[in-house]
């Protein structure tokens, strides 16, 4: 079958992963910029990593035949010292221009703090004034169904935003329904140690269907799993879907998705 990872942090990922990927039939993987496991010190640090998403990348890919787009932003974890977020905001738009960037991601809330939404909400006004995608990640835990609600209302205030345009990533069962009902695409993701298993997964999709919604593997520096969609997708297919309806989920949809911008190009 034919896949797209939309959410996959390959530069924490080894060469070999990008040969899984392949073989696998994943040859269109998306990479939203975020946390690297630990807080930046500078924004030269993060002027590197978007290079690396940027350029080193998407080279590393196409040795393998695969396409690498990314997203570009600061991330809700590194929100917090405003002083910084200024000089990372500021660099956004230079490698938002790049022909691989697809739009401003991942951004969102981590704690819900003010500091963060006060970050978000800059990066929403930038979105908005460059008409760019948007990837959104909600908080983990406790913190989900208040800081979704939070983003939301948030981007729901900014009438120039197309709900259709936004992701909003991590969803689970008590997000999906509220999601779905303000008009935004939502992600899940698959976790192999933890709840986002790909039987809970297929029961979500069994309870809210398949339109805008986007599977992904979050594959990262931690435990992690880049080929868990295609298990996601087999866990569909011999609870008897039909073959169109997990072509939809896991390729047809991402791609609908991701199209909205005119540098995305699926192969
Ligand atoms: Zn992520």
């Amino acid at each position: 079958m034919k896949a797209i990872d939309p959410h996959i942090h390959m530069v924490s990922r080894t060469t070999d992963d990008y040969l899984k990927l392949a073989i696998s039939g994943i040859h269109t993987v998306a990479e939203p910029a975020f946390w690297a496991g630990f807080d930046r010190s500078s924004a030269d640090s993060f002027r590197d990593y978007f290079q690396q998403l940027t350029a080193v990348e998407p080279a590393r890919a196409a040795r393998f035949g695969i396409k690498h787009y990314c997203w570009i932003g600061l991330n809700s974890k590194e929100a917090e010292n405003l002083a910084l977020a200024e000089e990372v905001l500021a660099l956004l738009p230079e490698f938002l221009d790049r022909p691989t960037a697809l739009g401003i991601g991942e951004v969102g809330l981590n704690k819900n703090s003010r500091n963060e939404i006060a970050v978000l909400e800059k990066q929403l006004a930038m979105a908005v004034d460059r008409d760019e995608l948007i990837l959104i990640h909600t908080p983990h835990l406790e913190d989900k169904l208040k800081g979704t609600r939070i983003i939301m209302a948030m981007i729901r205030s900014e009438p120039r935003i197309d709900p259709r345009r936004v992701l909003i990533d991590h969803a689970e069962e008590h997000t999906i329904g509220e999601i779905k009902d303000n008009g935004f695409w939502f992600g899940m993701t698959l976790y192999p140690n933890s709840k986002g298993s790909p039987e809970r997964a297929i029961d979500a999709v069994e309870i809210y269907g398949t339109d805008r919604l986007c599977i992904n593997s979050s594959a990262d520096w931690s435990v992690s799993d880049p080929l868990s969609i295609l298990k996601c997708a087999n866990e569909m297919r011999r609870r008897g879907h039909p073959e169109s309806a997990v072509d939809k989920v896991f390729y047809e949809n991402p791609k609908g998705f991701l199209s909205q911008c005119p540098k995305f190009q699926a192969s």
